[in-house]
C-alpha cells in the first residue's frame, strides 16, 4: 500500500513537470511575439528564418530540438537553446510547485481550498518570472505588462493570507524596505546599475517575502547578481564595468530558492539576524 501512494505522489509531480514543459513551449511563443509585435494567439507557428511552417512533430518540447539536433529541419539555419532551456527551466519549476504543495498523498488532505489557490497563483507566477527572466537576459528590459502582472499576485497574496490566518503579513515591510533601498541605488547609480524595472520587480516579489526573510532574499539577489556579472565578464573577456548586465534574473533565483526554503520550513537558523535585531517576537 505505501509502495503504491508512493508511485501516486511522483505521478502527480511528474503530471505538473509534463504540463510545465507544455507551458514553456508555448511561453518561447509568447516571449518571441512580444519582440516582434505579433499577437501570440494568431497564426500557426513558423521558423523565423525562412517561415517554413512547423509540423505537430516539429513543436514536442524539448524532444524536437534534441531530434533536429538544435537546427531548422527547412534550412538548417540553428535555433535559439531559449526554446529547450524555457521549457525545462519551466516543467521543473512547475514539478517543484507540485511538490511544495503536495509532498506527499497525506498533505493533499489536509489542503483547503486557499491552498489551491496558492499553488494556482504560484503556477501563474512562474510563467511570468520565466518571460521575465528570458527577456531581461536578451533585451536588459523588463516588460511592464510582467510587473504588473506580478504585482496583483503579490496583492491577492497578501489579501489571501489575512483572509487565512486573520493576521496582516508583514511582507508589506519587505516591499517597503527593498524598495525605498532600491529606488535610492537607482538614483544614486543614475540607472547604471539597476533599472526601473528592477525596483518594480521587488514592488511585486516581496509580497511573497515575510519580513524576517527580508535579509536573505534582499541581499542574496545582490550576491548572485554579483557572481552572475562576474561569470559574463569571464565569459566575454569583458573587463570593462561598465558592461550593462541584466539584474532582474538574479533578483529572481534568489526568490525562487527563498520561497522555495520558507515553504519546506528549511534552515530557520538563516534568520539569526531577524532574532537577533526584533526579539520578542
Ligand atoms: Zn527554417
Amino acid at each position: 500500500m505505501i509502495i503504491g501512494t508512493q508511485y501516486m505522489i511522483i505521478g502527480i509531480w511528474i503530471f505538473f513537470s509534463i504540463i510545465g514543459l507544455g507551458i514553456g513551449s508555448f511561453l518561447n511563443v509568447v516571449i518571441f511575439r512580444m519582440e516582434t509585435e505579433k499577437k501570440f494567439w494568431n497564426g500557426r507557428s513558423e521558423c523565423m528564418h525562412c517561415h517554413h511552417t512547423l509540423a505537430w512533430y516539429e513543436l514536442i518540447p524539448v524532444l524536437s530540438y534534441i531530434l533536429q539536433r538544435g537546427k531548422c529541419r527547412e534550412c538548417e539555419v540553428s535555433l535559439s537553446p531559449q526554446y529547450p532551456l524555457v521549457e525545462i527551466g519551466t516543467s521543473l519549476l512547475f514539478g517543484g510547485v507540485a511538490y511544495l504543495y503536495a509532498p506527499d498523498l497525506s498533505a493533499i488532505v489536509g489542503l483547503s481550498w486557499i491552498d489551491y489557490v496558492y499553488a494556482m497563483l504560484v503556477l501563474i507566477l512562474v510563467t511570468q518570472l520565466m518571460i521575465i527572466f528570458v527577456y531581461d537576459v536578451r533585451y536588459q528590459l523588463i516588460p511592464a505588462i510582467q510587473l504588473r502582472a506580478i504585482q496583483v499576485l503579490g496583492l491577492i497574496w497578501f489579501i489571501l493570507h489575512y483572509y487565512q490566518n486573520r493576521i496582516v503579513s508583514d511582507s508589506w515591510l519587505t516591499v517597503l524596505l527593498s524598495v525605498s533601498i532600491v529606488l535610492f541605488l537607482y538614483i544614486v547609480t543614475k540607472k547604471q546599475g539597476i533599472g526601473w524595472g528592477d525596483v518594480e520587480l521587488f514592488a511585486g516579489l516581496g509580497f511573497f517575502i515575510p519580513f524576517m526573510w527580508f535579509v536573505p532574499f534582499f541581499f542574496g539577489s545582490f550576491i548572485i547578481g554579483t557572481i552572475w556579472g562576474l561569470t559574463v565578464m569571464i565569459i566575454n573577456h569583458n573587463n570593462s564595468l561598465k558592461q550593462k548586465i541584466a539584474f532582474g534574473p538574479s533578483i529572481i533565483v534568489s526568490f525562487v530558492i527563498m520561497y522555495s526554503i520558507i515553504q519546506l520550513n528549511i534552515v530557520p537558523s538563516v534568520n539569526l539576524w531577524y532574532y537577533l535585531i526584533i526579539p520578542n517576537i
